[in-house]
């Protein structure tokens, strides 16, 4: 780190599919398929040196606040950040759905 203590909004591509998404210093994941990158110790320091792709597991909702649940694919550690009005609803409810359905198939025992 450089000693600047300004908060740097930088605009990123995903690494899962490749969209431009313009930054606003707090959100890394992206809108379109809500991959995240393991950048952040606590959102936005940009301390994390791990720099892993992060995979989006759940969505969650608690006392009217949406998060996405990722998993580094790199180190594998879970973490929670708050949705974005630009996250794709679309992506979102795709992710709830699939998660759901994952549950239900290791509640059925399903044999990979
Ligand atoms: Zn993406
Ligand atoms: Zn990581």
């Amino acid at each position: 780190m450089s000693g600047s203590f300004t908060r740097r909004v930088e605009d990123f591509v995903c690494v899962k599919c490749g969209a431009k998404t313009r930054g606003d210093g707090y959100t890394n994941h992206c809108p379109k398929c809500l991959w995240s990158l393991h950048v952040d110790v606590s959102p936005g320091d940009r301390a994390e040196d791990c720099g892993g792709a992060m995979r989006p597991v759940a969505v969650e909702d608690k006392g009217g606040k949406r998060s996405i649940v990722h998993v580094c694919d790199k180190c594998g550690v879970t973490r929670r950040c708050r949705t974005s009005p630009n996250d794709d609803p679309e992506a979102i409810y795709a992710l709830a759905r699939s998660a759901a359905e994952g549950v239900i198939g290791r509640r059925r025992g399903r044999p990979e």
